[in-house]
């Protein structure tokens, strides 16, 4: 079995540990409504997606 030649720094054992931490995801803005929504997602407030309406919403 391949053994380690040298002990890895605490520093880089952390560097290795960060990349799968949690973020919270990133928020596009819509194009009709200018509210937060995921990429690729239609929008739930205004129901555009790409400059097109696809989903109908109540009240708006
Ligand atoms: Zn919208």
């Amino acid at each position: 079995m391949g053994v380690p030649k040298r002990k890895q720094s605490k520093q880089r054992l952390r560097t290795r540990k960060a990349a799968n931490a949690w973020h919270a995801s990133e928020l596009g803005k819509c194009g009709q409504c200018g509210s937060r929504i995921p990429s690729h997602v239609a929008c739930p407030s205004c129901g555009y997606y790409k400059g097109r309406q696809v989903l109908t919403v109540a009240g708006a």
